[in-house]
């Protein structure tokens, strides 16, 4: 019988995850081969100090293909540009076919930068999710040390990573009193969340009165349950006819899924998410699973003003090793039983404030019943990103 074939897309935390968790259960009884466009691993986690000169693109990347290869997993340096179930084969940017027994989506998140117009670095709007966006925004920190001004930090409608709008508007905050220039700059801090730490995850008890009390202490403005109308030069415009200058801002889009995901007929969401089974399957393709950001999450309550459900590292992993695990028990011929449903995860983060931090315990990812914010010294983010680089770095997928 001819060695099963396990495709992954994507590379960095859940593609990794997953391929390697496939290979170290089976070894030579499997061939898996990851597809990705990125050359390195990028831990997105600390691109929040890219800006500020705190981080380079060194520190925060890797080579992926000597990982790959210490783990007897081919790696192919291209993107998926479509999923074909029927014939269960990917082609890809080259234009070269690649056959598969069982495939594992793990293209992450794109950007609606159209969400509104006007965010773009020509209106000093920046957007530190991406790496690239992250070293525009260093130059637009730049400019504003110059010729300081107010600075708006917020999150769209839509929006999802909320951690790391926060997690930047307190960084914004330390540096700027570090430069000596936060008696110059008022700092607003916008967002869709109906109320200050609910992180699109329908908050965490306490979670509120800390961070208000938090940002008053700071000298941060908020506006919560925002809706944006746009961004014109100098000056956020809201919904409701509000308007906030600024002379340098940082805003989340909501994050969309990859094109690729939706070539599969059926299979996605409106925001391009792969709609899926607590196995991790797709709901109508047994032998197709999409994990981490690429896969759809839907929360159980909405909000006044529309906001997006943050998947993390940890939920991330979750899913790929459950997805990888299901794919092990199909090759050896029985059912995938493993289930991890994403709102029974417990959510664990660790939040950032430049010289101290906040660690975010909770029982669930949607909803948390019991939860707490802990504060912690800032090294445990470092210790954070400098363990999590070497794990994924070495393939130690099997650690938590
Ligand atoms: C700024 C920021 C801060 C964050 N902070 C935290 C934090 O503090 N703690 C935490 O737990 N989580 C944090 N997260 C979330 C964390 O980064 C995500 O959970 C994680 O990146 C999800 O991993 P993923 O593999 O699903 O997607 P990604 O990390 O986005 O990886 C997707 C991979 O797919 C590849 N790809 C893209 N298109 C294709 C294609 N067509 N074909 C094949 N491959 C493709 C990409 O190149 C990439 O390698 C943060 C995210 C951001 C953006």
């Amino acid at each position: 019988m001819a060695t099963p074939k396990v495709l992954v897309l994507g590379g960095n935390f859940g593609g990794l995850t997953a391929a390697i968790a496939v290979k170290h259960a089976l070894d030579e009884d499997v061939d898996v081969t990851v597809l990705s466009p990125s050359k390195d691993f990028l831990f997105n986690p600390s691109l929040i100090w890219v800006p500020f000169g705190e981080r380079t693109v060194e520190d925060i990347t890797f080579p992926v293909a000597p990982t790959f290869e210490s783990a007897d997993v081919e790696f192919i340096l291209a993107a998926a540009m479509s999923i074909d179930p029927a014939t269960k084969s990917v082609t890809d940017s080259t234009g070269k076919i690649h056959n598969y027994d069982y495939l594992v989506v793990a293209t992450g998140y794109d950007r609606n930068t159209t969400v509104i117009p006007g965010l773009t670095p020509a209106n000093d709007t920046y957007d530190i999710t991406t790496l690239p966006g992250a070293e525009e925004t260093a130059v637009g920190w730049k400019k504003l040390l110059d010729d300081p001004g107010p600075i708006v930090i917020g999150a769209t409608q839509g929006a999802g990573c909320f951690g790391a709008a926060y997690e930047f508007l307190f960084n914004v905050d330390y540096q700027a009193r570090k430069n000596k220039i936060r008696d110059k700059v008022q700092i607003t801090y916008v967002t869709a969340e109906p109320e200050l730490g609910h992180f699109g995850m329908g908050g965490l008890p306490g979670g509120e009165k800390l961070l208000t009390k938090f940002l008053a202490h700071q000298k941060i403005n908020h506006i919560t349950s925002a809706s944006m109308d746009e961004v014109v030069p100098g000056e956020l415009r809201l919904s409701d006819g509000t308007k906030v200058p600024f002379k340098f801002s940082m805003i989340v889009p909501p994050f969309i899924g990859r094109k690729v995901n939706a070539t599969i007929e059926g299979a996605t969401d409106p925001g391009d998410f792969l709609k899926v089974r607590p196995t991790y399957q797709l709901d109508d393709h047994d032998d197709i699973y999409a994990v981490g950001l690429a896969a759809q999450v839907t929360a159980p309550w909405t909000t006044p003003i529309k906001t997006g459900v943050p998947k993390t590292g940890l939920p991330t992993e979750t899913m790929a090793h459950t997805a990888a695990k299901n794919i092990v028990s199909q090759i050896k011929g029985l059912p995938p039983t493993e289930e991890k449903s994403f709102g029974d995860m417990p959510a664990v983060c660790v939040m950032d404030a430049g010289n101290k931090a906040v660690a975010i315990l909770g029982d669930s990812m949607l909803g948390p019943k019991k939860g707490v914010m802990l504060p912690v010294p800032h090294a445990a983010k470092v210790g954070f990103e400098k363990y999590f680089m070497w794990k994924s770095k070495g393939g130690h997928v099997q650690l938590p």
